[in-house]
């Protein structure tokens, strides 16, 4: 079997997006003194991002791994979406 890399795998996922409920929060006060904030390197959806020195985030296109919530030395608020919303893994 020919072997995909990460980005063709996370082209096939299905991904039903909450617009009403945020199952990750982050505390804007508490990122801003945030040492190495290693959200940015850890996510694999590369969902962290820093854009004019504060950390940038969107739920959508999260794969539900947990990573950032490990990570994160501050207590992120963390969930999984709600029944019937998030992720749909379509490979393995
Ligand atoms: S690791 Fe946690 S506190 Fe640090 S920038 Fe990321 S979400 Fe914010
Ligand atoms: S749960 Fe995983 S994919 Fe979702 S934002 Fe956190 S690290 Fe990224």
């Amino acid at each position: 079997m020919k072997r995909l890399a990460p980005e063709q795998l996370l082209a096939i996922d299905k991904f039903l997006v909450d617009d009403e409920y945020r199952h990750i929060v982050l505390d804007r006060d508490k990122c801003k003194s945030c040492h190495g904030r290693p959200c940015i390197y850890a996510c694999p959806a590369g969902l962290y991002n820093l854009k004019d020195g504060e950390v940038t985030f969107d739920c959508a296109g999260c794969l539900e791994c947990g990573t950032c919530r490990v990570v994160c030395p501050q207590s992120l608020q963390w969930e999984y979406p709600r029944g019937g919303f998030g992720i749909v893994y379509r490979y393995g």
